[in-house]
């Protein structure tokens, strides 16, 4: 966790619009992740998240609409609060308190932005070792084959 330079203010949405929040997004705190869990529970190849803290999001419709999974399966152990709109069924804000405390962690694909024009880029890579062959992302984003923690072992 960095701490944040500069922010901008994006908003953000389930499909169905029932769950609208606003976030200050910083450039430095985007990330990839390729576990089991992020796979799962976004049905795809993995997970494109952006974190901040919680005073940096703010919900624009009451936090009680959105559904929490409690996840105790992820590769890294413990528990992830994962949030979902009922609804639709997006996926969206969640929460890791013993590892994140103090932060949401939530997915880019609920933010209102063009992907086209967005400077939007991960700078990290979680669970490379999860991370299908043919899928291309940066160079020069740091991977990690897990958690923090580096091919080589000098995480
Ligand atoms: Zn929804
Ligand atoms: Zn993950």
């Amino acid at each position: 966790m960095t701490a944040p330079e500069t922010t901008t203010t994006v908003r953000g949405s389930c499909l169905c619009g029932k769950i609208q929040f606003e976030m200050n997004l910083a450039k430095e705190n985007n990330c990839l992740c390729f576990c089991n869990s992020c796979r799962k529970i976004t049905g795809s190849v993995g997970m494109a998240n952006s974190w901040c803290k919680h005073e940096d999001l703010k919900f624009l419709t009451p936090p009680s609409l959105m559904s929490v999974y409690e996840d105790k399966s992820p590769d890294s152990g413990g528990t992830i609060h994962r949030g979902f709109c009922g609804t639709c069924g997006s996926t969206m804000i969640s929460e890791n308190r013993k590892l994140f405390p103090g932060h949401w962690i939530v997915p880019v694909g609920a933010l209102e932005f063009d992907p086209l024009t967005t400077g939007w880029r991960p700078g990290q890579e979680f669970y490379c070792k999860r991370k299908m062959p043919w899928f291309q992302t940066p160079d020069d984003t740091v991977k990690y084959h897990e958690l923090f923690q580096r091919d080589n072992g000098n995480a």
